[in-house]
């Protein structure tokens, strides 16, 4: 109809109409190119951007000027911030600026709960240490309570060291794991077998009926790996040890075990089996690409020959090594010869007297040179493969951790430059590993939630977890039968 009016009306009316028509019509198409524009940046939940990102990936590179795009609890892209910004939008963001940008750290290794026994004995040989001071002091103290407790103080301390996720062994499991869900922390936990009656479980039958509904409770869980972790070849008759492994493979879940760690165990596993602890657990079928072993320290050749074929799990414990005079894990040999090997603190009561993977990236390093009298033994950038990228490989998650990379699950941290132990920065490895400490990590993000943003943990009460961490001494002190 409006065409058949305009047909109507004289020519210099129609010139003007038509001419205002393209212009309307050329502003509504820019506005709407510009729209389009922004519609195409794509809308994520998180940008961390604006620091110097170290991947860890298989080129190791390293982006200044980085930044991340996570959506939901997993990486979409890693790349230059400027193309990043151009590509990806989000209501939240992290600035990482003056920062790096590193994946998490992974502690393979702890007994979260025993953070409440802190200093309980120290300076005591690992069998005096177990047998007259812990293995009492757990049947006297240790209860669903404490452990939920003593695993909100070891996730504390463990958050603001950088760690997003741990391999724990202990008892109570089950609240272990509620535990540390709640604090937003990745974990593969094992409840804790054991050829004696344990806190929680009393016979060999209860502690399997436990273990089977545990890992079946947490199956599929985004966070939470349930496992089996029979203590040692020294503390579980070979039954049991067969029993564990056979269940572990029926409900297809990690087996945890501490292995190799004094040469007591050695010598005994020689006298008793004629086979160091390495081949007696091969021989029994234990070994396999499931197993996630700790220490590893009395292994010769032979020995790393076989963890390397059955593709087993080693975990390095420095500090404790040290503490407990254990000896030192010939970690050289070990990466040269391709061991799956990460970095543990172990618990935090007596091997070592905290939870900070931060340390034991320069103390990893430092042993070895000192004890091979070679400066080169170990590199830096070795140390924070074991606490990234080897600490997966080791958990049998590589798939899912331990690099920033598309497709990996979101767990990074954020580590402030501007303090005086950042500056001057010439290699990044180095300055991770021998100058920045735990009270620079700024960030942590696990599976894309911030848990701690600008030093403030989101996920816990600290002032409430340090209360019950000091009535708990008071109750563990007075349980003791030594007076401390
Ligand atoms: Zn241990």
């Amino acid at each position: 109809m409006k065409t058949t009016v305009l047909s109507h009306e004289p020519l210099p009316y129609r010139v003007l109409a038509r001419a205002l028509t393209a212009g309307y019509l050329l502003a509504v198409g820019l506005l709407n190119g510009f729209a389009q524009m922004a519609e195409a940046r794509e809308r994520v939940d998180l940008i961390v951007a604006g620091g110097m990102v170290v991947t860890m990936d298989t080129a190791r590179h390293v982006i200044e000027r980085g930044a991340i795009a996570v959506r939901g609890d997993t990486v979409v892209a890693v790349g230059l911030r400027s193309i990043i910004d151009q590509r990806y939008t989000s209501e939240h963001r992290i600035d990482a600026s003056d920062g790096l940008i590193l994946p998490g750290l992974i502690n393979g290794h702890t007994h979260a709960p025993m953070t409440l026994f802190r200093g309980i004995a120290d300076d005591a040989s690992l069998q005096d240490w177990l047998q007259k001071y812990i293995f009492p002091a757990e049947a006297r103290n240790v209860t669903p309570d404490f452990v939920t407790w003593g695993t909100r103080l070891a996730c504390l301390e463990m958050i603001r060291s950088g760690v997003t996720t741990f391999a724990d062994m202990y008892y109570f499991e089950d609240d272990i794991a509620r535990a540390a869900k709640a604090c937003g922390m990745r974990g593969i936990l094992g409840e804790t077998i054991i050829g004696s009656p344990a806190p929680d479980n009393k016979t060999e039958e209860q502690a399997f009926r436990y273990t089977e509904r545990f890992v079946n409770h947490w199956r599929g869980d985004p966070l939470i790996d349930a496992a089996m972790a029979p203590h040692s070849i020294y503390t579980c008759s070979a039954t049991l040890l067969e029993r564990s492994a056979r269940l572990a493979r029926q409900h297809q879940v990690p087996i945890l075990i501490h292995l190799a760690e004094s040469q007591r165990e050695r010598n005994e596993s020689l006298a008793r089996h004629g086979l160091t602890p390495v081949a007696y657990l091969d021989k029994l079928g234990f070994l396999g690409p499931d197993v996630i072993a700790s220490h590893c320290i009395w292994v010769d050749a032979d020995d790393t020959a076989i963890l390397v074929r059955r593709q087993v799990g080693c975990v390095h414990n420095p500090s404790s090594n040290m503490q407990l005079a254990s000896g030192v894990a010939p970690v050289p040999l070990m990466l040269a010869s391709g061991v799956r090997l990460g970095l543990g603190t172990d618990g935090s009561a007596g091997g070592n007297h905290d939870l900070d993977l931060m340390e034991e990236l320069s103390l990893s390093t430092q042993l070895q040179k000192v004890t091979r009298d070679d400066p080169r033994a170990l590199n830096a950038e070795q140390a924070l493969e074991m606490a990234t990228i080897g600490g997966a490989s080791a958990l049998h998650m590589e798939r899912r951790i331990g690099s920033l990379e598309p497709g990996k699950k979101a767990d990074l941290i954020v580590l402030d430059l501007g303090n005086s132990d950042g500056i001057p920065m010439y290699n990044v490895y180095s300055q991770v590993v021998y100058s920045l400490r735990a009270r620079d990590i700024r960030t942590v993000v696990i599976g894309g939630r911030a848990v701690m943003e600008n030093r403030h943990i989101v996920t816990l009460d600290e002032g409430q977890v340090l209360e019950r961490a000091k009535d708990y001494t008071a109750a563990i002190r007075r349980s003791l039968p030594i007076a401390r």
